[in-house]
């Protein structure tokens, strides 16, 4: 049995992005932990709030059922307050991520990793797939929690969840006319996977560049109630639940890894499960 730590910016991207991996994790046996940065305070406000609930507890509690449904034992809250998209007032917020002391963050990372007895670590590609400051946020906490784990959890091994820029550009051309209208993040009718994102890059990662391709098909239904748990966040989760079910099962029937330190072989990913047989 291994324990797998995911470090996540916002409550539901544990969802959308490693959701069927955390769940395959958990049908084969393994301890799943859940890191989130923030609290989500950015996101959508839903006009169903009680009297006293704030979308941060709402988001907390959608997290709740999410992680019910995903099979993670744990979740912990790193406690830093959402940065909002690129050029918000809220990146400047004084406890956002987006200005919280990297060292500081990275090290209350690390404590919990290493009292998890964590296995595998699992952190963002370098831009955060798409550049909004609370993902690249997680990229750099988690590269210097790397740092700081070296010598205190042997043979750790850390992957950074991404996206497939060129699979996305097969699915965006196959699926051309029965897609939802509207991309993640309002981008739009014709959404091109190969145009600038948030912070000016493509969303996620060349094919060639992602070690780790992992077939979560079989998790798919609990990756979509998961994804149903984050019901305040219309616009995320509408956009994935209103796909065709055959799109949304190629969309999301596999994630993606860069395993760190690992030199990746050129072509499709080679690897398929993140450690042991696949
Ligand atoms: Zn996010």
């Amino acid at each position: 049995m291994a324990t797998l730590a995911f470090v996540h910016a916002h409550p539901d991207d544990e969802a959308i992005l490693t959701g069927g991996t955390m769940a395959r994790a958990r049908a084969e046996g393994h301890r799943v932990v859940l890191i989130v940065a923030t609290d989500g305070a950015c996101g959508e406000v839903p006009d169903d709030l009680a009297d006293g609930e704030s979308l941060v507890d709402r988001r907390r509690r959608e997290t709740e059922c999410s992680a019910q449904l995903l099979g993670i034992d744990t979740i912990h809250w790193l406690g830093y307050r959402d940065s909002g998209m690129t050029g918000w007032a809220d990146n400047d917020h004084p406890n956002s991520l987006h200005r919280a002391d990297v060292d500081t963050a990275a090290a209350r990372l690390a404590e919990i990793v290493e009292a998890e007895r964590a296995d595998v670590l699992v952190i963002y590609d370098w831009h955060g797939n798409y550049g909004h400051p609370d993902h690249i946020g997680v990229h750099r906490i988690g590269v210097r929690a790397e740092q700081l784990l070296a010598d205190r959890v042997a043979g750790l091994r850390v992957f950074e969840a991404t996206m497939n820029r060129d699979e996305m550009a097969r699915l965006m051309a196959e699926f051309a006319d029965v897609g939802p209208d509207e991309g993640p993040n309002g981008s739009g009718e014709g959404f091109d996977p190969h145009a600038p994102a948030d912070d000016g890059n493509p969303m996620g990662m060349p094919e060639d560049e992602i070690s780790h391709e992992i077939d979560v098909a079989a998790h798919l239904d609990a990756k979509r109630a998961a994804l149903a748990c984050h019901a305040s966040q219309v616009e995320d989760s509408s956009f994935f639940l209103s796909m065709p079910a055959e799109m949304f099962a190629r969309a999301f029937g596999r994630e993606w890894f860069i395993e760190r330190g690992v030199e990746p072989v050129a072509g499709p990913p080679h690897q398929h499960w993140l450690f042991g047989a696949a």
